[in-house]
């Protein structure tokens, strides 16, 4: 079966992986040198993580048995899948999402089951319910272990209400996992729910987008302290570095800085929303750092190939369900934004 990649080219401006446009401040590299001067490099790292988990939990109002770290979202992914899916058992994802869900599904031997969305791409909390009840049924004994929503949802840029959350948070047979790889954009977590002391939610959140720390590889679940035992039980032993744990705690002292850079991309979201609906561009309404948008009378193929050629990189997300035709643009730098829209008024006046 093939991988999962987003296809990388040496171009002047990357905008298809939704990582930030700007890096840490600088006084986290300081710190972080500071911190790796004195790491014991030839000892084995906490397994427990102790201190970045003491960090996190602080960060959320929760307790530190209630987070597991892992290399990136992706692996906390994989260890969801690897404890509560597998053969004989299934997942319940609502496409167009994340198309990594259902490849884990796929890599773990988990079936897959595909609910609904809305017209504007939300998820149908009554058809979901309609689906959990008649799943059973329908997959044999296979009710879905695991349903997964995205929120905001890659890649069509819509949150989730709390009231779907919290309906299917009280419908699902197993575990909802709710991935907020771009939950600070977001005008609620389902955190609170986790907080609320709801057993069947796990939030699944990364530090790779408004972190900007997508080189550095580390994303955590907050979730019941069961949950994480079970995710504990399925990774391998010191999975997580030294370095990244440090990097981890001294990223959390930086979160006015965060919230800085993520308002400064709301802003600049914004401006490219105008700009596209000014080129009469079909470009969706988005609660994260990313637009879906789609170029009437051209293929996404084309419209790639062409800014490409202008050393401008999106992502083409036509193959994915119900998005023909359209492409995921990451809200870049002011300059960068300014060049994609160049760029593409180019695309669309040769
Ligand atoms: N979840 C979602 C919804 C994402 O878009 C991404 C990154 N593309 C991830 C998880 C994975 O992020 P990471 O492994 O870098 O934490």
């Amino acid at each position: 079966m093939p991988g999962y990649h987003s296809p990388q080219l040496d171009v002047a401006v990357r905008l298809n992986t939704n990582e930030s446009p700007e890096p840490p401040p600088p006084a986290f590299f300081g710190e972080l040198a500071e911190a790796a001067g004195s790491l014991q490099a030839n000892r084995y790292p906490d397994r427990q993580a102790t201190e970045l988990r003491q960090a996190i939990s602080e960060h959320h109002g929760v307790q530190p048995d209630q987070v597991f770290c892992a290399n990136g979202s992706n692996e906390v992914l994989q260890c969801l899948f690897l404890a509560y899916g597998g053969p004989g058992r299934a997942a319940l994802v609502f496409e167009p999402t994340y198309a990594l869900h259902s490849h884990i599904a796929r890599l773990t031997g988990t079936g897959v089951v595909r609910g609904e969305r809305t017209a504007a791409f939300a998820v149908d909390g009554d058809l979901a319910k309609e689906l959990l009840s008649a799943s059973a049924a329908q997959l044999g004994e296979r009710e879905p272990s695991i349903t997964l929503l995205c929120s905001p949802n890659n890649p069509t840029g819509n949150s989730e209400t709390r009231s779907t959350v919290e309906d299917l948070a009280g419908a699902v047979p197993g575990l909802l996992v709710v991935d907020e790889a771009y939950g600070q954009f977001s005008s609620w977590s389902a955190i609170d729910l986790v907080r609320g002391g709801d057993p069947a939610v796990a939030v699944v959140r990364t530090f790779s987008k408004t972190w900007a720390m997508a080189a550095l590889r580390l994303g955590y679940l907050v979730t019941t302290s069961e949950v994480v035992k079970a995710c504990s039980a399925v990774s391998l032993p010191y999975h997580l570095d030294a370095f990244k744990q440090q990097a981890g705690t001294l990223a959390l002292r930086h979160e006015p800085e965060m919230r800085a850079r993520v308002a400064r991309l709301v802003e600049q979201r914004g401006r490219l929303l105008s700009a596209l609906f000014d080129l009469s561009v079909e470009a969706w309404p988005s609660d994260a750092n990313f637009v879906l948008f789609r170029v009437p009378g051209c293929t996404a193929g084309e419209v790639w190939q062409r800014l490409v050629d202008q050393s401008v990189l999106v992502r083409d997300v036509s193959g994915w369900p119900r998005l023909e035709g359209c492409l995921r643009v990451t809200v870049g730098t002011a300059e960068e934004n300014g060049r994609f829209l160049e760029a593409l008024g180019r695309v669309l006046r040769p």
